[in-house]
This record gives structure tokens, C-alpha cells and sequence, in this order.
């Protein structure tokens, strides 16, 4: 079934990156949505997580995944941790995952599936909008929850070269933007239409 979604709905829609892939294919995707949802978690669907979130579609987290260009042992902070299966692909990718949630209930069946799942990431409960400044500077940082405007604290903890992937804007759209830490400032670009629950 993994395999499946991977064909139908990822590589079809034109992600590349192997690492990704192989990720994608690999993390059980099934055990991080309700159990009554299980029969739905390879469809392209993003699904709910319970208490107002969602898991983001399989596309959308490949999509991200590419974008961040992780390579291993690269330092990645993720904003909004949820079911945890973002943080799991970033780990199966091989980076150092710091992950933020800011609901206790979320983060802790999230430290379950990952500890189950033998996948080392570091989670903390609180307003990931304000980063984890303790292990900055972040090859990578990804933004799973939607902000008006990409808060500073967290291009702040970007690494020279680092990338940042969020979805920004309100309630009249987002888009999907990386910016690029350069030496001059930030380097941007667009990546479509997306939508994610807001950043609180
Ligand atoms: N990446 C997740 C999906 C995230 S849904 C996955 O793979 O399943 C967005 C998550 O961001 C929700 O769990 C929500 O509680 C969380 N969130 C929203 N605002 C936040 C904030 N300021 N700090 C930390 N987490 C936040």
C-alpha cells in the first residue's frame, strides 16, 4: 500500500528526490492517523488528527520534504509536530529532528509512535513560533502550521544556506515559500496553493 501511494500520488505528481521516496515508502503511514481513518491513509488526503489539526496529505508532505533538501546529519526543526509523521520522514531522511508541538495530547501519542517506531527525534510541548533557539542554527526548518507572516525568531535560527518551508498567509490563502538563507539576507520562492490549519 505504501508503495502504491508512493507511485500514484508522488512520484506521478513529480517528486524526484530518492531520499524522499525511499522515505516515503518506508515510514508506515497508517499508524500515525486514528485507527478508524486507516483504511484513508494512503490516499491523498490529509486527515484529522483530532482536536482541530490534521495530518497533511502524503503530496504535501513529500512536497516539503524536497523542498527542505535535507541531507544527512543535517539539523532540522520542525514547527507543529502533530501525528509526528513529518518528523518520521525528516528522521528517515537522516537528519537530527527537533520538533515542537503545542499540544501536550498530540506531542505525547506522537513520542509513542516514534519511540514504537525506533525513530530518535526531540519533541518539546510549547509555541514553536518562538523556534528552539538552544540548537540553532537549522540546516533546515519546516513550518507545518500556517503563520500570517513567517515569524523572525525562527529565520533567525536558519543556518548560511539553511532553507525554511512554510505555508504563509491567513484565512485568504497560503502559499507555499522556501526562503534561503544567504549572506546578503533571504532568498524566496513560491511553490503553489496550500492549506494548513494556522499557527496559534
Ligand atoms: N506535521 C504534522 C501536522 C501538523 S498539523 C504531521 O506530520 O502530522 C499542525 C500542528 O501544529 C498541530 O498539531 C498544531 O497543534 C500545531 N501548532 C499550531 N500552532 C503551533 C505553535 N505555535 N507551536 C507549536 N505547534 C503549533
Amino acid at each position: 500500500m505504501l508503495q502504491w501511494m508512493v507511485d500514484s500520488t508522488i512520484r506521478s505528481r513529480g517528486i524526484r528526490d530518492p531520499q524522499v521516496l525511499r522515505a516515503m515508502e518506508t515510514v508506515p503511514r497508517q499508524l500515525f492517523v486514528r485507527p478508524e481513518d486507516a483504511a484513508e491513509a494512503f490516499s491523498d488526503r490529509a486527515l484529522p488528527l483530532g482536536l482541530g489539526q490534521t495530518i497533511s496529505q502524503p503530496y504535501v508532505v513529500a512536497l516539503m520534504t524536497e523542498l527542505a533538501r535535507i541531507s544527512p546529519g543535517d539539523r532540522v526543526l520542525e514547527v507543529g509536530t502533530g501525528s509526528g509523521y513529518q518528523a518520521a520522514i525528516l528522521a528517515e531522511c537522516g537528519a537530527e529532528v527537533f520538533s515542537v508541538e503545542r499540544l501536550p495530547d498530540l506531542a505525547e501519542q506522537a513520542r509513542k509512535r516514534l519511540v514504537e517506531l525506533g525513530l530518535e527525534v526531540h519533541l518539546r510541548i510549547g509555541d514553536g513560533a518562538q523556534g528552539w533557539p538552544e540548537h540553532a542554527p537549522y540546516q533546515a526548518i519546516l513550518v507545518t502550521a500556517a503563520p500570517q507572516h513567517v515569524p523572525r525568531e525562527l529565520l533567525q535560527q536558519l543556518d548560511l544556506g539553511g532553507r525554511l518551508v512554510v505555508p504563509e498567509g491567513g484565512r485568504e490563502g497560503q502559499v507555499l515559500r522556501v526562503y534561503r538563507r544567504t549572506k546578503e539576507g533571504f532568498e524566496v520562492s513560491d511553490h503553489g496553493a496550500v492549506v494548513f490549519v494556522p499557527l496559534r
